[in-house]
């Protein structure tokens, strides 16, 4: 059996230690900066829906102590001896996987989210250090392999950028994975976190986009992000007049939705990529037939996709619309992404806000 790696340093998170408790600030180790690891003050961490499922307790057993933040972005302030890629000063990422077995078919293929040993997430997974599972990023500082760390653009707004660690490359991997390209028609169900990312993406990639919406309260943001149309998918005239046009759709929703009329937007041999986890989802045979339609999902992304993401970005100068929040708005913050109130994410000021004293609202 492997040793258990050491513990090191403790720092403050934003967390729980006990089941069904509010979220607040806590006490956690790190293990010690191994050979091959680096120690990333952490200065933004991006808000994900996940990371409120999680800490509420809603995805069955969470171990306890339980910190959430995947979308991580920090400076490396040490490193190990036999660490390569980075220095200490370096700004640099972590997204949603920490490890992975590293010899799979899938991890060999830069595809860490389908390793057959199940890949390691940032929090929740089990690891032998002395907490017994992985904490995120809602914490001053976190020790991870180095081969698991991103290089984040420097001209890029640091906050700005931590979206695209998880937000930005579930987007992102599908599209490269199913073949959006230039002159490519996208459509994007929509607009949240995710949704606002496609749209840029997509068009960075010289795609046309079309948004659909529920309602008709984001169509300026729709335009704004570079989308080229709007859709109200309540509109049944604009929604029959956009019928056979699109080569892509990319559905982001997670409450239940119709699959099957979405279908009639694409052309034939067009493909409809699942990235919102609705509750149910009933689709006619006919739907796919009819028009060869492929049906098909993904989970994040890769880390040397991630890495070709962020590099993108850099170059295409893309980041995230955020709202940079307080640790001790964290609550409230939840509050309002359950409403969809939010353009497009929320990122936590970790350097700025997170000390010990904090009372979370
Ligand atoms: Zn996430
Ligand atoms: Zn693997």
């Amino acid at each position: 059996m492997v040793a258990q790696l050491p513990a090191g340093e403790t720092v403050s998170a934003l967390g729980i230690n006990v089941d069904k408790e509010k979220t607040h600030v806590i006490e956690i180790t790190r293990r010690e900066v191994g050979v091959k690891d680096v120690r990333v003050q952490i200065q933004y961490c991006g808000i994900c829906h996940s990371d409120l499922h999680f800490l509420r307790q809603e995805w069955g057993s969470t171990k306890l102590p339980a910190v959430p933040g995947h979308e991580i972005v920090g400076i490396v302030t040490n490193i190990g001896s036999e660490v390569s890629k980075y220095k200490i000063g370096d700004t640099v990422g972590v997204g949603c996987f920490v490890d992975s077995c590293r010899t799979c078919d899938y991890c060999s293929q830069d595809s860490v989210p389908y390793c057959k040993e199940g890949a390691t997430a940032t929090y929740g997974s089990d690891i032998n250090d002395t907490v017994g599972h992985t904490l995120g990023g809602y914490s001053e500082a976190i020790v991870v392999d180095e081969s698991f760390v991103l290089s984040i653009p420097k001209n890029l707004d640091y906050a700005a950028v931590a979206p695209l660690l998880c937000a930005g490359i579930t987007v992102w991997s599908p599209m490269k994975h199913y073949g959006v390209k230039a002159g490519s028609h996208v459509a994007i169900l929509g607009l949240g976190g995710l949704g606002h990312m496609a749209v840029k993406l997509a068009v960075a990639l010289g795609a046309k986009v079309t948004v659909l919406s529920r309602s008709s309260g984001r169509i300026e943001d729709a335009y704004r992000l570079g989308a080229s149309n709007v859709v109200i998918t309540s509109d049944k005239e604009a929604f029959a007049a956009a019928a056979n046009t699109v080569d892509f759709i990319i559905d982001t929703v997670s409450a239940d939705h119709d699959v099957n009329s979405l279908t009639n937007l694409l052309k034939p041999d067009g493909t409809i990529i699942l990235l919102g986890a609705s509750p149910s989802l009933t689709i006619s045979p006919f739907s796919l037939i009819m028009k060869r339609i492929k049906l098909g999902g993904s989970l994040v992304g890769g880390i040397k996709e991630t890495q070709e993401l962020l590099d993108f970005c850099g170059k295409h100068n893309i980041t995230s619309d955020i709202e940079l929040v307080g640790v001790e708005k964290i609550e409230k913050a939840f509050e309002r992404i359950l409403k969809s109130d939010v353009k497009f994410r929320f990122v936590l000021d970790i350097a700025g806000t997170l000390n010990k004293n904090v009372i979370v609202e």
